[in-house]
């Protein structure tokens, strides 16, 4: 007998990660489901007798199709054809939990059921017959505690058994009432006949999802045969008329009362027996009345986040800043060694700074992504967005919008990027996708720099101010531009969604280390491809073609004048200094960047931006932080510190170019533009297509302008 295949299937926070680690240790590989986002872990194990692959799949509340992460489980059970599925349950929660038990009954699936969290439902005197319930349920039940790898042996002598023997023929089937009970039987009878599908799913759940409208599985059936297609629609649309006109409902909700009706009573044949007091309140709950509390709750909500950000920023300041040694260290050598040239320029310049500039974030992302992770393994994140759920609705939003959000930068400094994958949370595709489009309008840790360059050096008097209204009008403008595009490209019902509240947990170390290693893995991994290439186009572009030979010529000629005219030592440096200046201003002019800064102007100018700003605002594509250095570059500064910037805010200050009007200007215009490219390639994956990636760039950009234009144009009629 050859190796069994297992897949993990349960709702999210069931457990399922922890019995993977469990059962896996390290022997674990993590991939994608093929063309979208979703992950996919395999590992093996080799308890229960014989080795087995274990597959562990996204977590889930039902199969419908209203997620990829639904979606991608399903397609996974029908098409891969695991030797069995091990459903994990939580005891302390079975009635919701046996939701997703129901359908993978129907599906047809061989399965095992593995009643997980033994030791919280035992704390909580809940007394549970597995017995009884294996019996209703039809399929055998494993009491473990994942989390001290109780129960695991005889969970995978079970699995074993299952995937040898095949499913179990006692199965009950659920009854749906009258109407649709009949109308399943008349379509059974249909897709039997013309054997619709029947190689991928069973008839009756083919049926099921027919009734509840499931678009997937609809579309699938369209285009294997329209005609029996056709046939099932017409019996949908009978028994949806009838439904509406007797009862005033539709087909989806009735099966999913008589799925909750099957548990219920299920669970009510002494299933589960009560051994103290129930009126007594579970630690959870009253923890939840204070946290979740009208008045108190929002309190305790800013409170928690600031901490994060404290965290954060406190404890990554010291491996950030002895990073940031390395590639200075990193360059320094590379400067002393290797003679100037293109090569040297394309190292120090291209390289280093580049993708220096971003492996830098990697302390920053890891203790963040270890903050979050704290909140979210606690529960306690699942609070957050239950509060502000509401308030996110009104704008076609979702609670779960929240933390997305705050990870871009809705506080103070983060990063789009993971705050686009944060996105994974919400299970609507068009929520999601509002979400993740507005998500990098907040205020990053790379547009930090510039904002602070252009407050410093024209608004120093109210900074604080003046970010914390910049914070706001990130906020407002990501809700407004949510609700527009909810209520246009991606126009949609919000999704019928309770949100529910898991129990509050202490979490494990191993559980927070793992989660954080795997998301500042995955930052690394892309942000450190896609910004190497981006950094030498991009000083490719500022380099070349250089100057035509005439001109070079008449800089050398300059120098040499001014060292023959000789003088004071200090005055000879400065004039020499001066002319490096001209010939490096002159040299990015000509650069392609240049040209491309120059051309841009015609219509710029609009928003008060010249062309080195024009040049600093393609470079800042590539990453925010590059507006301050480019800036300083193009005002023949040379390097500028992104952080501190004193010089050039100086000179911006004095320069007749530049007014306050046309600092406001730009500052809404970078907070607002296309979001850097890391950002746009993340947007692009998450989305599952380029469209999405290019739309967020051209419509960010559109709207950017625009409002760089009324800003500078209203400001200009004023100011004058
Ligand atoms: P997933 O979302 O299904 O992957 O759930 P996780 O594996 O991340 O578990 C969610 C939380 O439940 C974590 O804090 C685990 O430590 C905890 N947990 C998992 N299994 C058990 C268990 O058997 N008993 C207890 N008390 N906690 C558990
Ligand atoms: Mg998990």
């Amino acid at each position: 007998m050859g190796t069994h295949t297992f897949a993990l299937a349960g709702n999210p926070n069931c457990g399922k990660t922890t019995l993977f680690n469990a059962l896996t240790g390290g022997r674990q590989h993590v991939g994608n489901y093929p063309g979208v986002t979703v992950e996919k872990k395999v590992g093996t194990c080799s308890l229960g007798g014989n080795p087995s692959r274990i597959v562990d799949l996204p977590g889930i509340y039902s199969l419908t199709a209203y997620s990829v992460e639904e979606v991608v489980a399903r397609n996974y059970l029908s098409d891969e054809r695991p030797d069995a599925v091990i459903n994990i349950v939580d005891a302390s929660n079975l009635e919701r939990n046996l939701y997703l038990s129901c359908q993978l009954m129907e599906l047809g699936v061989p399965m095992v059921v593995a009643c997980n969290m033994m030791d919280v439902a035992r704390s909580r005197g809940l007394d549970i017959d597995l017995g009884k319930l294996s019996r209703l349920l039809g399929v055998e039940v494993v009491a473990i505690v994942a989390r001290n790898s109780k129960g695991l042996d005889e969970l995978m002598a079970a699995a074993g058994r299952v995937a040898a023997g095949g499913a179990s023929s006692k199965r009950p089937v659920l009854s749906y009432g009258d109407d649709i009970d009949r109308a399943l039987l008349g379509m059974v009878e249909i897709i039997q006949e013309k054997n619709f599908l029947t190689a991928t799913y069973p008839a009756r759940w083919l049926a099921l999802k027919y009734l509840e409208g499931d678009g997937e599985v609809c579309s699938q059936g369209a285009a294997a045969d329209p005609e029996a297609d056709r046939a099932l629609r017409l019996q949908v649309e009978e028994t949806a008329r009838h439904l509406r006109d007797t009862l005033d409902t539709y087909p989806e909700a009735v099966i999913a009362d008589h799925r909750y009706g099957f548990i219920k009573a299920i669970l009510q044949q002494d299933v589960v027996r009560r051994q103290f007091d129930a009126s007594r309140l579970y630690v959870s709950d009253r923890i939840d009345l204070v946290l979740t509390h009208r008045f108190v709750g929002p309190l305790v909500m800013v409170a928690v986040l600031l901490g994060l950000y404290h965290f954060t920023f406190t404890y990554s300041e010291l491996p950030v800043a002895w990073l940031e040694n390395v590639f200075a260290w990193a360059g320094d050598v590379v400067d002393g060694f290797l003679a100037d040239g293109p090569f040297k320029s394309l190292l120090m310049a291209g390289i280093i700074d580049g993708v220096g500039g971003v492996l830098g974030f990697v302390p920053l992302i890891m203790f963040m992504f270890f903050g979050i992770a704290f909140l979210e393994d606690s529960g306690y994140l699942a609070r957050v967005a239950f509060m502000l759920d509401r308030v996110f609705r009104m704008f076609g939003l979702h609670g779960s919008s929240v933390m997305p959000y705050i990870v871009s930068g809705g506080i103070a400094g983060g990063c789009a990027v993971p705050g686009v994958l944060a996105t994974r949370t919400l299970r609507s595709p068009k929520e999601r996708l509002a979400t993740l489009l507005t998500a990098p309008f907040m205020n990053c840790g790379a547009k930090l720099p510039v904002l602070a360059l252009l407050i410093g050096a024209f608004f120093a008097e109210h900074e604080a101010v003046f970010l914390l209204g910049l914070t706001a009008l990130a906020w407002v403008m990501a809700l407004l531009v949510a609700k527009v595009l909810r209520h246009t490209v991606l126009r949609g019902e919000p999704t019928p969604f309770v949100m529910e509240l898991p129990p509050y947990r202490f979490p494990t170390f191993r559980g927070l280390l793992i989660h954080t290693w795997e998301k500042t893995w995955q930052y690394v991994k892309k942000a450190g491809t896609v910004i190497l290439g981006i950094s030498v186009l991009l000083w490719a572009m500022m380099t070349y073609p250089g100057l035509p030979e005439g001109e070079v010529a008449r800089f050398e000629t300059d120098r040499a004048s001014v060292v023959a005219a000789g003088g004071e030592a200090e005055r000879v440096e400065q004039r020499l200094a001066a002319i490096d200046g001209l010939e490096a201003e002159a040299a990015l002019k000509n650069s392609l960047a240049g040209r491309l800064g120059r051309s841009l102007e015609s219509v710029s100018y609009l928003a008060g931006f010249d062309w080195r700003t024009n040049i600093a605002l393609v470079g800042g594509f590539a990453a925010k932080e590059v507006v301050v250095s480019t800036l300083g570059t193009a005002y023949s500064l040379g390097e500028v510190d992104p952080e501190s910037g004193g010089s050039l805010a100086k000179t911006l200050a004095a320069d007749p170019g530049w007014s306050p009007v046309t600092a406001l200007a730009l500052v809404v215009f970078v907070m607002f533009y296309a979001p850097c490219f890391v950002t746009v390639v993340c947007i692009s994956r998450e989305a599952g297509s380029w469209k999405w990636g290019a739309f967020a760039m051209a419509f960010n950009t559109v709207f950017a302008f625009l409002f760089a234009v009324g800003v500078f144009q209203i400001g200009s009629l004023l100011y004058a």
